[in-house]
């Protein structure tokens, strides 16, 4: 087959798929591509819209720049696609390269991947991973107990999770020591008002507001040196009006000389261990009384595992750990000492977790689609014609946002270096997409849809004094963005 148009698939707008559309409409080719981005909620921009913190407006701003592909290439005009930046110097004579983004369908319900090699000659799917990792631990069930990625959904304004979160704990349990910890540990202490510059919901406000939380626990098995936060989030933390953090020195003490010869050499461990430490100073001058102590309080754990969820009938009462030691290898040995701490709810944020899609192989164990360098596997270790995967469902829930790009080009070169052994789509028709899922009676939105909505946001904070208020409702969402 010799490919004079690329017609692509890909399944999740969020900054995964976007950077995949944007690296093959810039990539050096002898074809036309015509991309079409398929994503389950109304608006696009996945995990910047609806994982990033609100208070963290820098993240969110990647919106910009995932906006202006979508933007730019929507039109299909070359010229305007080689202004963005770094893109390849295609020339308004050279190939043809346009975006189409569909938001409200969601690919196993109103696509098939029949529907798909009809009309495309390859997918990637960028679905990223939206679960919580589970944590096996007795008690975990109670009432009180909450998955990272649900309070991450809730203070976000994802528009499939309940609009009210319970908030009723004075003592609250965060496990795991990576940047999800900080983003749930920092929006449970933050004082409701500091956040309404951000663009947090009116219902996450109200909610936020009556919190009553004194006290937060942070957990982690490991120690100080072990930790995935990067230095700026951590920065941040301790920098929280009116929240002082507690330290126990005792985590300090150990004697660890894996730590102090190979993390102690990593630069971002090094910062870290300096924030830390003006932690341990600022705590000093509160107990000799030369400041005066905040009314909340940060507890940071290390060397604490958690073995239970201590509950009374039904409900988190406290929070079981086994006190850990270094192995000498980077890793934990147990010490047989436990303490119980007095929590009334408790978040784990120990990982997030990638969902299975419909007739495309899933690894149960990783959570991620079994793949090779982004060429999707089927069970025998075969390769899967015209099937890819990029970020986090491609190679699991870590690294920053940035990291999904060289990650896309990855792939993209996998697609590229196979485009003579795509499907061959019966109807490559672009038009047949939109007419397909109007019979299907799927109210579709569009890029043009999304500036709607963003205008209408932008709309509603400035009503309110404030840069943005965002939508929470599907059904709203869907009717602004389809002009309804
Ligand atoms: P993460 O960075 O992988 O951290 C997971 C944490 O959970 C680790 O501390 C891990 O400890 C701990 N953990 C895992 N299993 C555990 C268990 N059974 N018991 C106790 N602790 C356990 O994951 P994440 O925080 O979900 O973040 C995912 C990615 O998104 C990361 O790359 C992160 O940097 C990124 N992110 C970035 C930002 C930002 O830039 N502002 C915000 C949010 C997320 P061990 O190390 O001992 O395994």
């Amino acid at each position: 087959m010799n490919l004079s148009k690329m017609r692509l698939a890909i399944v999740g707008a969020g900054p995964a798929g976007i950077y995949a559309a944007d690296l093959l409409i810039k990539a050096e080719r002898e074809f036309d591509v015509e991309i079409d981005l398929f994503d389950q909620l109304p608006a696009p921009y996945g995990l910047v819209r609806y994982g990033v913190s609100p208070d963290h407006p820098r993240i969110k701003g990647i919106i910009n720049a995932l906006r202006e592909v979508l933007d730019r290439t929507d039109r299909g005009d070359d010229s305007e696609t080689s202004e963005s930046a770094g893109a390849g110097d295609a020339g308004s004579s050279g190939p043809r390269g346009s975006v189409h983004y569909y938001g409200n369908v969601r690919y196993g319900e109103h696509l098939t991947l029949d529907d798909l090699k009809r009309h495309y000659h390859a997918v990637i799917f960028s679905t990223g991973a939206i679960r919580d990792a589970q944590l096996q631990i007795p008690g975990i069930e109670a009432e009180g107990s909450y998955g990272a990625a649900d309070f991450v959904s809730w203070f976000d304004g994802h528009p499939d999770v309940p609009r009210e979160w319970p908030l009723e704990a004075k003592q609250v349990a965060v496990i795991g020591n990576g940047n999800v910890a900080l983003d749930v540990s920092r929006m449970l202490i933050k004082h409701a008002e500091d956040l309404l510059p951000t663009e947090i919901p009116d219902n996450v406000h109200r909610g936020l507001a009556q919190n009553p939380i004194e006290e937060l626990h942070l957990f982690g098995r490991r120690g100080p040196q072990y930790v995935k936060f990067t230095p700026l989030e951590l920065r941040e933390l301790g920098e929280v009006r009116d929240v002082d953090m507690v330290i126990d020195e005792r985590d300090f003490d150990l004697d660890d000389p894996y730590a102090e010869e190979t993390l102690m050499r990593n630069k971002q461990i090094i910062v870290i261990s300096r924030i830390m430490n003006q932690w341990r100073e600022a705590q000093k001058l509160r107990e000799s009384g030369e400041v005066a102590p905040a009314s909340r309080r940060l507890h940071v754990h290390f060397w604490s595992k958690p073995v239970e969820v201590v509950t009374e009938a039904g409900r988190v009462a406290g929070i079981k750990v086994e006190r850990t030691a270094p192995d000498g290898q980077g890793g934990i040995v147990d010490t047989g000492e436990f303490e119980v701490i007095p929590v009334q709810s408790l978040y784990r944020a120990i990982g997030y977790f990638g969902s299975p899609l419909d007739e495309i192989p899933f690894d149960a164990e990783r959570g991620v689609i079994p793949n090779e360098q982004g060429r999707v596997l089927s069970a025998d270790g075969s390769r899967l014609t015209g099937v890819y995967a990029t970020g986090w469902i491609k190679r699991g829930p870590v690294g920053l946002i940035g990291h999904t790009k060289s990650d896309a080009m990855e792939t993209l070169e996998c697609l590229l270096e196979d485009r003579d052994q795509l499907w061959e789509p019966s109807e490559p028709d672009s038009s047949a997409i939109p007419e397909l899922l109007r019979s299907r009676n799927v109210p579709f939105t569009t890029i043009e849809g999304w500036h709607r909505l963003d205008a209408h946001e932008l709309s509603l904070g400035e009503a309110a004094g404030r840069e943005r208020i965002k939508v929470v409702s599907r059904e709203e969402m869907t009717q602004v963005a389809r002009g309804e």
